[in-house]
């Protein structure tokens, strides 16, 4: 696929927009495999989560930098518009949601995990869907929220909650959520009974929040899952 346009989100993360010809379409909260292929032949293959909606014309990937690491330095350093990246998919048949299956909906995200929920409640706008819809968002500081403006003007408004926690450094004057996810604050965000939930993020944040979940009552089947990383590597070629 070619790269049409590579937009900065934050200081470490990009949207890279591809042209899809003869895409078959997606699922909001599918992913792809980004495979990367060397001069020498070296290969290494990375999952990420489409950030697009599925009524888009574009397929959007956005990249978090991992410090050393050894695929998302190139993606959200290096690759330019007119790029070409080897890309397969879409995958993934139990993390999605569509407007069909309808609400409520418990989106919780730790960083760059928010990037298929946002494919979510992009399909939601892009279907004038006003089912119930709360995001916890969990960052280390407000310069790490992903498509931070679009969050705050997200349509339809009705019955959408957007609610922040930083767990490193609150903006100065913040009266709202500063600690890691608890089971208080998931108490607080939840929309009721018989919610759809997805969680989404590093391993860690993953495994922890969906514990919680599970303890204040959810049916563990409805508490839909995505752990990012880290990853045991790419095969290596
Ligand atoms: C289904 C799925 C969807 C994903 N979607 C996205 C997405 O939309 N956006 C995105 O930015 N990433 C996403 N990821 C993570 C992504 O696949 C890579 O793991 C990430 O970009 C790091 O790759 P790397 O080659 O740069 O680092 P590596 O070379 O693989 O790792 C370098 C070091 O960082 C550690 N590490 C690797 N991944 C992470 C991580 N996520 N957090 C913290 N430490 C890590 C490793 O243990 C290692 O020590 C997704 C992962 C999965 C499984």
């Amino acid at each position: 696929m070619t790269v049409r346009e590579v937009v900065e989100e934050t200081p470490r993360a990009r949207t890279i927009a591809l042209d899809v010809p003869g895409w078959p379409g997606h699922r909001a909260g599918q992913h792809v495999d980004v495979r990367l292929t060397a001069p020498d032949g070296y290969q290494a293959q990375r999952s990420y989560s489409i950030a697009s909606a599925p009524e888009l014309d574009t397929l959007e990937l956005t990249v978090e930098l991992v410090d050393d690491g050894e695929v998302s330095p190139y993606l959200v350093e290096t690759v330019r518009p007119g790029d070409e990246l080897e890309v397969r998919g879409p995958i993934g048949g139990f993390f999605t949601w569509s407007a069909e299956l309808g609400g409520p909906l418990l989106l919780v995200a730790g960083g760059s995990g928010l990037v298929p929920l946002m494919a979510m409640l992009r399909h939601r706008a892009a279907r004038k869907s006003d089912v119930a819809a709360h995001l916890l968002l969990s960052t280390r500081a407000p310069e790490d929220v992903l498509y931070r403006e679009e969050l705050a003007q997200l349509e339809p408004r009705e019955a959408l909650r957007v609610e922040h926690t930083y767990t490193r450094q609150p903006p100065p004057g913040w009266s709202g959520f500063a600690r890691r996810v608890d089971a208080e604050m998931l108490a607080e965000i939840d929309p009721g009974p018989g919610a759809h939930v997805f969680v989404c993020g590093p391993t860690p944040f993953v495994e922890r929040v969906s514990t919680l979940l599970v303890e204040a009552g959810h049916d563990p089947a409805a508490v839909h899952a995505e752990r990012f990383g880290p990853t045991s590597g790419g095969p290596r070629g």
